[in-house]
């Protein structure tokens, strides 16, 4: 029997990038975009689908200086209301949604005095 490298047997595949439609060759299975570039796009774009699901309705406009990366954080999770607060604090992994509410609330009420639970009960 003959010897091959072994590249040989490391499937290739033509695939299509579901972002730009450029073709590229992988041997990755799960891989659907050519780039770095278009993953991103497409990381985007299931945000704003995830936004236009729930809804985006700014309660405060965000008047933060442009040196603070702000994101706007859903008080509720099947309301449209959003503040903005600061990305470092919105995005600090602690496990479950249900603490993600809480301290991201916490916060809200400590910087803003708005009191969500308050405010929920009066929508
Ligand atoms: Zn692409
Ligand atoms: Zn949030």
């Amino acid at each position: 029997m003959q010897e091959y490298g072994l590249r040989k047997y490391v499937p290739r595949k033509s695939k299509t990038c579901i972002i730009c439609g450029k073709h590229f060759i992988t041997n990755q299975y799960q891989k659907k975009y050519c780039s770095k570039k278009c993953k991103r796009k497409a990381n985007t774009k299931t945000q704003n689908a995830k936004r236009e699901k729930r809804g985006f309705d700014p309660l405060i406009s965000n008047h933060f200086p442009k040196e603070i990366d702000v994101d706007f954080h859903h008080i509720h999770f099947n309301l449209p209301f959003v503040i903005p607060i600061p990305k470092d604090l919105h995005q600090q992994k602690n496990g479950n949604v249900e603490s993600h509410f809480r301290i991201a609330n916490e916060w809200v009420e400590f910087y803003y005095d708005i009191n969500v639970n308050d405010l929920l009960e009066v929508c």
